[in-house]
């Protein structure tokens, strides 16, 4: 099964697009995560998405899309995966398209997990990132047991430069311009799922569930 998750930044479908994952068994692919574990790693492709990133832009689709190419072509994406944050323009989606087309191929589901504006401001400034392994965590949805400190390694936990207010409002503004009419894209193919995403996370999962037909 392929899935592309789509919402606002800070609307919870990488939370989601990780349990669907477990749950089918199928890889979990994250291009900001790639472009973050790039710029820990200190690459020339870390360097230049960084600059990028740091601002709440886009990445090019020029280094975007032979990256996410490259990631689904490998073996354990045979039988499918979850793509969380791409494609984020229509460009990017058109090129998955003829990818799979040229596989006689397709995706899925593309599911829209929904949220007010007004509310990811206010869950974003509350995200926290771990420093050492890129986990992440929300002082008030999703708690580490240690406040500050990272369950899964025991580091430091930052608000991510990307997650900043004044980022976050120019995330939102480049969602609304080049993402959104993502959703008109995959309404117009018969595949979007729209799932409301201010419920709690357990909630939004099992209405993902109930479209996915588990
Ligand atoms: P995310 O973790 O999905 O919120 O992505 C963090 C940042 O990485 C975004 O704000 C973009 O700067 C960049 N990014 C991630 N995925 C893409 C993509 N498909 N196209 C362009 N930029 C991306």
């Amino acid at each position: 099964m392929k899935i592309i998750m789509l919402g606002a930044p800070g609307a919870g479908k990488g939370t989601q697009a990780k349990r669907i994952a477990d749950k089918w068994q199928i890889p979990h692919i994250s291009t900001g995560d790639i472009f973050r574990a790039n710029i820990k790693e200190g690459t020339e492709l870390g360097k230049e998405a960084k600059k990028y990133m740091d601002q709440g832009a886009l990445v090019p689709d020029e280094l975007t899309v032979k990256l996410l190419l490259d990631r689904v072509a490998k073996d354990d994406c045979k039988n499918g995966y979850v793509l969380d944050g791409f494609p984020r323009t229509i460009p990017q989606a058109e090129v998955l398209d003829k990818a799979l087309a040229e596989l006689g191929d397709t995706v899925d589901f593309a599911v829209n997990v929904d949220v007010p504006d007004e509310n990811i401001i206010n869950r974003m400034s509350g995200r926290r990132a771990c420093v050492s392994c890129g986990a992440t965590y929300h002082i008030t949805y999703a708690p580490t047991k240690t406040e500050g400190i990272c369950d899964r390694c025991g580091k430091e936990l930052i608000l991510r430069e990307d997650d900043k207010p004044e980022t976050v409002q120019k995330r939102l503004e480049v969602y609304h311009k080049q993402t959104q009419p993502l959703i008109d894209y995959y309404a117009k193919k018969e595949i979007l799922k729209t799932v409301d995403g201010t419920k709690d996370m357990e909630e939004v999962f099992q209405d993902i569930v109930a479209i996915l037909g588990a």
